[in-house]
């Protein structure tokens, strides 16, 4: 449109000051190109470094990570938290702090890390959660079910914020029951399923039920997959939708736990409508981990091995368990070694 009227206005007894015109206005699309230009990379770099979704911080001089047992002391100058965990672009998490010392030693071979001191953990002080750095990765164990991870996830996320770490990934390795896969099978979870079958996250806040979404982002389950299996490894490594309850005995259908007052049957049933939803297998975090991440707008996977067919029993006996729980640390660390290429 300022082309056409520029055109159009153009007359003999006014050429000299058309060319002016001419001449500002090139001026004026070079500086804006590069002003644009200069705020895309601002927004770049902005949306890189993580938003909490909690406007209280911004009044908070100090603010002390209690479980894991750091301190960030001046909010507004948080260079010694950069200095420490800056390059952090992997969190790790998985239930037990034995097994994540596992994977930042079994990272540190891969990375040809050469110092075989056992790694440190960062959080013992807290005497809660266990945290391993190994280069640009934190492997943090997170207990058992969501209240457990919850609280570590609500802190390692101010954690990379104060950090100012960027683009961080948050992952999370465990082990599940499957229904209807081989045990064995890796299964990226694509939808995270309540226990009341509800592809949400349902949590009590301020006495009210307040409910949230659940799902992991497309495009992290199509990198774990693309860079983690591989055809030869001997196991199935599969995407599929996850429940994750908040009881291990019933909230599962199993019927070995201490309370039962359903028959074999309606726990058939019940395995059978997971199942038909796409449900490959059963933990008891997912859903807190999808909606947290995703409100936060942080990218995250789950990735989880079986250890039995819950269409074939209750019970968990595998003596193929250690072998198994170390299938995520396969995929995982391809995973995240051709990340770091990029
Ligand atoms: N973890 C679970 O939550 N359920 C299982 O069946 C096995 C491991």
């Amino acid at each position: 449109m300022a082309y056409q009227h520029f055109k159009f206005s153009l007359r003999k007894p006014e050429i000299l000051k058309n060319w002016w015109c001419m001449f500002t206005f090139f001026l004026d699309c070079i500086f804006l190109s590069y002003a644009s230009s200069r705020h895309v990379q601002l927004l770049r770099t902005m949306s890189q470094i993580i938003q909490l979704k909690n406007h209280h911080l911004d009044g908070m001089s100090t603010d002390f990570l209690y479980h894991l047992a750091i301190n960030v002391a001046d909010t507004k100058d948080t260079s010694n938290i950069q200095s420490q965990f800056g390059d952090v672009r992997f969190i790790l998490t998985g239930g037990t702090s034995i097994r994540m010392l596992e994977l930042a030693k079994y990272l540190r071979k891969l990375f040809g890390v050469e110092d075989t001191s056992d790694p440190v953990d960062l959080c013992e002080k807290g005497h809660r959660y266990a945290m391993y750095k190994v280069g640009p990765v934190i492997c943090v164990s997170h207990g058992v079910g969501s209240s457990t991870f919850s609280v570590v996830l609500h802190e390692l996320l101010k954690l990379v914020h104060y950090a100012k770490c960027k683009d961080p990934v948050f992952l999370r390795i465990g082990t599940c029951g499957g229904i209807g896969v081989a045990p064995g099978t890796v299964v990226v979870t694509k939808n995270a399923f309540n226990g009341l079958l509800r592809n949400e996250h349902e949590i009590a806040i301020l006495g009210e039920r307040v409910v949230r979404p659940a799902q992991f982002p497309e495009s992290v389950i199509k990198e774990i997959l693309a860079y983690g299996a591989r055809a030869d490894d001997g196991f199935q490594i599969i995407s599929a939708n996850t429940m994750g309850t908040d009881c291990f005995y019933e909230g599962q259908g199993r019927t070995d736990g201490a309370i039962c007052e359903y028959s074999a049957e309606d726990k058939m049933k019940f395995l059978q409508k997971c199942h038909n939803l796409g449900i490959r297998n059963i933990e008891m975090e997912a859903s807190m981990f999808a909606s947290v991440t995703q409100k936060i707008g942080v990218k995250a996977g789950d990735i989880c091995v079986t250890l039995l067919n819950r269409l074939d029993g209750d019970q968990v006996d595998s003596e193929k368990k250690e072998e198994y729980e170390h299938r995520p640390f396969l995929v995982l660390g391809r995973y995240i070694q051709e990340l770091l290429k990029k």
